[in-house]
Formats: structure tokens, sequence, C-alpha cells
């Protein structure tokens, strides 16, 4: 099937390219999943066969992360935006505050809802350059209740090198570059991705909690909020969004066989710095983020003329690219080198600005 398609380069910023032997694997699971002759789709959450992968699925995630015993890792619904609320609800006590770091949009919701929940201080935003940078030699508030970064902005194509070590909580947004590079997560005590960015479909968030700092706020928590619930259930207290949960298991997999975070670590290097060197070295375009705090996942870039964007768009796509248009925040071009992404969609990228420069320059 794949042999006849023409090949597209997918640089989608979420949903996100998966590998297509996950891919294959998955519709082969929706038809006849462990060869019951029934579908992954129609089996109790209960059958063994389930059970067992949502246990590998949970020990695969703390295996790939570097984390161990004191670590619970649950796949829940409702996106990583729940979390903006879940993580106050479970960590905020009424006395107490929470740290935030703006760094746009997505950090901008997480302060949003867990205002509703308690009091917050943004502790540091780089708002006053439209978010194109992190900011850095900001005050760990100690007293805090947590602290709550983003480790990459997915819109503005920023990231964050060097992680806070402290002594409170440090929660961590690691939506749209979890699993793609080496981190010391131990200096978390939650980490919570969305599944659609660089892990599998939409539908599931993986969320990875210290069990030690849970239960301290004296609040009463609905239970599908509660996080020590959902430990408690295995991460089943209620049907879990089965076919996402199998999809990010098989992408794991696919992760550690080829050689883990190690493996991928130096291949998304590879990719951005191919792409970052061409948007350097080409003078008709310009990347939007600070270079020491470039994305290796999402690289955005602009035009130096704008008006040459529709010649730029029909060249991309008819070498067969596709989702590279930037965010309405940022305009221009957003090109996201997530896991599954080849070195050679890259490569053809690069290929079409050079043929772009030839043209226009
Ligand atoms: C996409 C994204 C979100 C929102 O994820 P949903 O699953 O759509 O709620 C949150 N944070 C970051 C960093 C993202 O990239």
């Amino acid at each position: 099937m794949t042999d006849v398609k023409k090949k597209v380069h997918n640089f989608s910023a979420g949903p996100g390219i998966l590998p297509q032997e996950v891919l294959k694997q998955a519709s082969e699971a929706c038809i006849d999943f462990d060869n019951l002759n029934l579908s992954l789709l129609e089996i109790s959450h209960r059958s063994k066969n389930f059970e067992a992968v949502m246990q590998e699925a949970r020990a695969l995630a703390k295996e790939l992360l570097g984390l161990g015993d004191g670590y619970q890792a649950i796949f829940l619904g409702g996106g990583a935006s729940m979390q903006f609320c879940m993580v106050p609800m479970n960590l905020l006590r009424s006395e107490g505050y929470a740290a935030y770091v703006n760094t746009g949009v997505w950090a901008g919701k997480a302060i949003k809802e867990a205002q509703m929940i308690g009091n917050v201080k943004v502790i540091a935003s780089s708002e006053d350059k439209k978010f194109n940078y992190v900011p850095r030699n900001y005050p760990i508030h100690g007293d805090a209740d947590y602290m709550h970064i983003t480790s990459n902005n997915t819109i503005y194509g920023t990231q964050m090198k060097n992680f806070p070590i402290s002594r409170i909580p440090v929660v961590c947004d690691m939506s749209s570059d979890i699993f793609s590079r080496k981190i010391d997560c131990k200096n978390f005590d939650l980490i919570y991705a969305g599944a659609q960015k660089n892990m599998g479909p939409a539908g599931c968030t993986l969320v990875v909690v210290k069990e030690s700092i849970l239960g301290k706020t004296g609040r009463k928590i609905s239970s599908m909020l509660d996080y020590k619930v959902h430990i408690k259930g295995e991460s089943m207290y209620n049907t879990p969004p089965v076919f996402p949960i199998y999809v990010s298991l098989l992408t794991m997999r696919w992760l550690k066989k080829n050689g883990g975070i190690e493996w991928i670590d130096k291949k998304n290097n590879q990719k951005a710095n191919l792409l970052y060197a061409e948007i350097d070295r080409n003078n008709l375009f310009f990347g939007t983020a600070e270079k020491d705090c470039r994305s290796m996942m999402n690289v955005t870039f602009l035009l130096n003329n704008p008006e040459l964007e529709p010649e730029f768009d029909k060249m991309w796509k008819e070498a067969s690219i596709s989702g590279i248009r930037g965010h309405r925040d940022v305009g221009g071009y957003r090109a996201s080198l997530y896991n599954a992404l080849p070195l050679e969609s890259v490569q053809v990228l690069v290929d079409v600005m050079k043929e772009f420069e030839k043209k226009f320059a």
C-alpha cells in the first residue's frame, strides 16, 4: 500500500507524524488483536490482554524517562489541557501559592486554570518579546507549593535547555518534546504530556508523578480529577482510552527497539541542525526564536520578504511537504521534527529552500 502511494513529508505540529510500522501494527490490532480474532476496540479493558498493554505502557514510559520507584505513570483522558486543572487541584493548598513560568499560549492557559483554584505567581515571562525566548535566571520561590514550566513551546519554537532544580515540586508540561532528548527527569516531580505530539494519537495524556507529593492539600477532589484515585486503580479507575494507549505503547516499543532516548536524541539533533543551518545560511529566511532557545522539535522561521510566500508555498507543496504553515500567532512557517520524522524529509525541505534561493535571491 505505502509503496505505491506517494510519500508525504509530514511536518505537522500536532497531531503529528507516527512511525509507519506503528500505524501498520495499530491498524492490524483494530481487526485482530493478539490473535484473539477480536478487535482491540471491542474487548474489555479488564481482559488480560489489555491489562498487559496497560502494564507494559506504564512501565515503559517510566523506563524511557529513566524513572524508577517512587514514580507512577498513568494514562488519562482529557488532553494535556485537563492537566492545567488537575495539577493545581492536586498540589495547590488553599493557603499556598504556585509559581509559574509563562513561555507562551500553553503556559498561559495553565496559569489561567490554576488561578481558578488558588493563588498563582508568575515568576518569569517572555511575553515582552512575543515569547521568542525562554526566561533564565529567575528566582526559584522556595515557599511555593510547586513550580510549573513548559519544556518545549510548540507554537514559538523555543525549548528549555536547562531545568530548575528545586526543593519544591517541579511540574513540567512536556507535551511536545517528551521522549525526544536526554534529560535528567529525576529533577521533576510531575511530568505530563498529551500523546498527539510525540507519542501517539490524540486521546490520552501521560502523567508521571512522584507519589510522595500527593495528598497534601487537604482539598476534597472529584474522583476523576484525583491522581491518587487513578494510581490506585492502576490507570483503570474508569474505562481508559484503550486505542491511544495501545498506539502510544507501540511507539514506545519502536523507540526502545531502535536504541531509546540516546538514539533519538542524536537523530533529532541531526535533523534540527540540518534545518537551522539552512535557515542561517539562506538569506531569504530567518528563524524567529533566539538562537540558544531554539527548539529541536518545532522549528519556526519566516521569509524576509513575505510577499514571496505564495511562491515558496507552491514549491514545498510540489515537493510533497505537508504541515509547515506557521501558527497564526507567529506566522510564516513551522516545521515540526518529531521523533518519527526521518532525516530524509528534512533534507527535502532544505533542498526546496535552496531551490527557492536560486530562483528568488
Ligand atoms: C498541544 C499542547 C498542549 C495541549 O494539548 P491538548 O492535548 O490539546 O490539551 C499543551 N501543552 C503543550 C506544550 C502543547 O504543545
